[in-house]
């Protein structure tokens, strides 16, 4: 039986990993800051709360680190905890920075003085490319950060590969575009305007306030992508990934797609100028050839496919509530 550490294993990508490797036998061992404040309600709301072991781990603690991965001598490392909101991180810089880089150094720091064979995963980021001059992005696309927490990715992506190059560390990353599901956070932006289009309908909110619609992102399914995250961990040899769908898909044009299915009218969708962003990145898709061809990931999922699931899920849960 294989064992494999999830850090953030609280959030979504860590939810939807953690039962796509127990449904491959491995054992999984979930990291949180602590145990007694941990947010179980993913890992609740997927029935796989009591299959994984928890642990408690400060991952800017380097000693702590150590520690966790000499007892438990994990076959593969996810490392998928981040203070992972670019909004917040123009709030948080210096916090964002430090934790986003802190953690990935301390963990790779803590494989190569143990000496052990981790394979290591990091969760990298379309956001990396930030002001765009040529599309699609490839995994040669130079990186141009436009938030504090664009900057702690390029970051802890070039820390990874220097683990690989310098130490020979087998330590991959997946350079995810934005995923959506149910188990996104409700701050983020499909989350949030799906949430509040649901309120509207129900009578409990009256507009929808939004930032700069005029954007474009390349969307997907958060349960396939985090099967590249493990097809990237069987590889013989470690690489990097663009994981992505390949199409750019408008803000404008997921708000009316939502409202359209709740049959609300589009005049309740407000641009508010306060919420744009300092800076922003106005078009961006990514080209995921590479992990096709060498990983045999299969992509060809309809986003707005993926925003029916959603507000089915959603609307069904308010049902039950
Ligand atoms: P998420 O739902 O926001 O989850 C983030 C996880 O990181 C949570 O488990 C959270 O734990 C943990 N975390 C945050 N700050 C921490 C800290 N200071 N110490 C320990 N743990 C901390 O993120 P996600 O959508 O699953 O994304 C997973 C990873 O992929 C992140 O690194 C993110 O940056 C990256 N990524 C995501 C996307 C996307 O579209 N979703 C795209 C590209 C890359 P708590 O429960 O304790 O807060």
């Amino acid at each position: 039986m294989k064992t494999a550490i999830i850090t953030g294993v609280t959030g979504q990508d860590g939810a939807y990993l953690s039962r796509l490797l127990l449904g491959k036998q491995y054992k999984v061992i979930g990291l949180v800051r602590s145990l007694y404040g941990a947010n179980l309600s993913r890992l609740q709301y997927l029935n796989i709360a009591d299959a994984i072991e928890l642990a408690e781990c400060d991952l800017t603690d380097l000693s702590q680190v150590i520690k966790l991965i000499r007892k438990y001598k994990p076959d593969e490392f996810y490392n998928l905890a981040a203070q992972s909101s670019v909004a917040l991180s123009f709030e948080q810089p210096i916090g964002t920075i430090h934790f986003n880089i802190n953690s990935v150094l301390n963990v790779l720091e803590a494989i190569r003085l143990l000496n052990m064979k981790v394979k290591f995963y990091q969760a990298s980021t379309s956001e990396m490319y930030g002001k765009v001059e040529q599309l699609p992005i490839t995994e040669e696309t130079r990186f141009h950060p436009l938030s504090p927490y664009a900057i702690s990715k390029v970051t802890a992506h070039h820390i990874t590969i220097h683990y690989r190059e310098a130490y020979n560390l087998f330590a991959s990353c997946g350079i995810l575009f934005n995923h959506e599901s149910y188990l996104r956070g409700d701050q983020f932006f499909v989350k949030k305007v799906i949430k509040a289009a649901l309120n509207i309908k129900a009578g409990k909110q009256h507009v929808l306030e939004v930032g700069n619609l005029d954007i474009k992102r390349d969307f997907g399914w958060s349960e396939k992508y985090v099967e590249a995250m493990w097809l990237m961990m069987q590889q013989t040899l470690p690489s990097d990934y663009i994981i992505a769908s390949g199409k750019p898909i408008l803000l404008r044009d997921i708000v009316e797609h939502v409202f359209k299915k709740l049959s609300l009218d589009t005049s309740l969708i407000r641009i508010k100028e306060e919420f744009f962003r300092p800076s922003e990145i106005m078009n961006i898709y990514g080209m995921n050839t590479k992990a096709k061809e060498e990983l045999n990931w299969e992509y060809d999922i309809d986003f707005f496919e993926v925003l029916d699931r959603i507000i089915e899920e959603e609307q069904q849960n308010i049902d039950a509530v």
